[in-house]
């Protein structure tokens, strides 16, 4: 779904008014996440995690830990840091290089569409991996030292 309403944002009748503040930040940093149109912020950020707590309804301490975990995310695909547990930021870093790449959350949809052509031919692909220590991207494919 998400991949479909972010390319939908890329279209050339709405991107020039709306996403492409977001992507003034080419190599965005984690508060870049927020960095967007009022009517992207209200459609994109808030709305998308508010509509499963209207749905279900669960206990207000979910609904926190709900909130916590989506910022979370979201802070952590615009900080270009691998952090462990935490899926990697580099498909949407790449997204902000080359907007017509990467759209998808997590990349099936990019997979699907072939939306992901040039990001998986690029070095950036090799580092698109959950870190599960604190070992550096940059040694993947390569020996430890
Ligand atoms: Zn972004
Ligand atoms: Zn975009």
């Amino acid at each position: 779904m998400y991949c479909y309403y972010s390319r939908l944002l890329h279209h050339r009748a709405i991107y020039k008014y709306i996403h492409k503040q977001h992507h003034q930040w080419t190599a965005p940093i984690a508060i870049a996440a927020m960095y967007c149109h009022p009517v992207e912020h209200i459609l994109s950020n808030l709305l998308p995690p508010a509509i499963g707590i209207q749905l279900f309804g669960p206990h207000i301490a979910t609904q926190w830990v709900w909130f916590a975990l989506a910022l979370i995310q979201t802070l952590n695909d615009h900080s270009g840091y691998h952090i462990p547990n935490i899926s990697t930021p580099e498909a949407h870093d790449y997204h902000h290089m080359k907007s017509t790449q990467c759209f998808a959350g997590l990349g099936i949809l990019d997979y699907i569409h072939g939306t992901d052509l040039q990001f998986r031919q690029s070095s950036y692909f090799k580092r698109r991996f959950r870190l599960s220590d604190f070992v550096s991207t940059k040694y993947f494919g390569k020996a430890k030292q």
